[in-house]
């Protein structure tokens, strides 16, 4: 008889051998770890949007293609007229969706280091193999290596962050266009940030057939609601979508998106005040001497070399939570810092000040 446990037997060793991912524990702290948008829907617009709540319908399940909701999402985002949209649970759900359509192929993934955790996270999962090329000291794009390593390792998809996510940095266009032209399998362009780039490749869309387009509306003040969406070509997107559970957009979250996007003014007032916020916050952290990198997204990544998990322990205890990369082969000498409200940011600042 076996004495391997049940979940040994029959449980992937990949799975069994990885960890859950962890969310830090936040009650009673300024959450600034997790690159949310402080504000929130306004007073003014909370009665209208549970008022337009009142009409779900609980007991049906949601609609499966709420095209009306595709039109509006491609528009608020400039998504160019003739590429197709699929929406995820999240863009998470996207790109395990993205991942589990090519498990099949024996081809890895490819992105840089660092970047989204979970690019890495899914394809371990899945059991594919992952590559990364490592960005410089100052996070920037080594592009003849990067095409290199394109070219030898043949992934199935290349994952590009841009704005790159820890660092804040952009690859020149001109990268993402090489990158393109040259990859041998599919290009996944993640935008969560573009509220805050003011900068898209939307506009490529469609200029090679292999690119891909991620989105998410969670930076930009619907975390809660959980909504990504893809945006490509409709040969790729009718082959993605089988991969897609048929209800994965809850009725709530349809129609507060909706709403939302009825009122997208406020959405882009707030990320206008958090890209201004930023450059507060980064020109203080120069004032006191930390390194850091200017970002195009709304967090700022910066150094504090040997005393990082100090620093966190220490924030943390000063009220304020941010990200420390604890364990991160790279990252272990960073903290990075989601931009708050303007009075968040002077506590966080404040804090740091005391401890630095
Ligand atoms: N892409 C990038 C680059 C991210 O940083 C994140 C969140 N940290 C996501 C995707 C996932 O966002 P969500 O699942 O909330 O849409």
């Amino acid at each position: 008889m076996s004495t391997r446990s049940l979940q040994e037997q029959l449980l992937r060793p990949a799975l069994l051998a990885s960890h859950a991912y962890a969310v830090a524990e936040s009650a009673g702290l300024i959450k600034l770890d997790a690159m949310e948008n402080p504000y929130g829907l306004p007073d003014s617009l909370r009665s209208a949007w549970l008022e337009n709540l009142r009409e779900a319908e609980l007991n049906r399940y949601p609609t499966p293609r709420p095209t009306e909701l595709l039109h509006a999402l491609a528009e608020h985002g400039g998504i160019p007229a003739g590429m197709e949209l699929m929406l995820g649970n999240g863009s998470d759900e996207l790109i395990q969706i993205l991942i589990s359509a090519v498990a099949g192929a024996g081809r890895p993934i490819l992105a840089v280091d660092p970047c989204f955790v979970m690019y890495r996270v899914i394809a371990e999962q899945q059991g594919l193999v992952y590559h990364s090329v490592p960005l410089d000291d100052n996070f920037q794009l080594d592009l003849p290596a990067f095409l290199d390593e394109m070219a030898r390792r043949n992934p199935a998809i290349v994952f590009l962050d841009w704005p790159n996510n820890p660092s804040g940095q952009m690859h020149p266009v001109e990268s993402l266009e090489a990158i393109c032209a040259g990859a041998p399998g599919l290009v996944v362009v993640d935008e969560a940030y573009h509220a805050f780039s003011e900068e898209s490749f939307a506009g490529h869309l469609g200029r090679w057939p292999n690119l891909l387009l991620l989105r998410t509306l969670s930076k930009e003040g619907l975390a809660g609601l959980r909504l990504g969406y893809l945006a490509g070509p409709k040969a790729w997107i009718r082959e993605l979508d089988k991969l897609r559970l048929p209800y994965n957009i809850n009725i709530l979250t349809q129609k507060s998106i909706a709403f939302a996007l009825q009122h997208a003014e406020v959405l882009a007032l707030q990320a206008a005040e958090i890209r201004a916020q930023r450059e507060v916050v980064l020109q203080r952290l120069q004032e006191l001497g930390v390194q850091v990198w200017p970002s195009r997204a709304n967090f700022l990544l910066f150094a504090v070399p040997g005393r990082a998990a100090a620093i966190h322990s220490g924030l943390k205890e000063a009220g304020v939570l941010i990200k420390a990369f604890t364990g991160h082969p790279r990252l272990g000498d960073y903290l990075r810092v989601s931009i708050g409200t303007p009075t968040e940011n002077r506590t966080f600042l404040a804090a740091l000040e005391k401890l630095l």
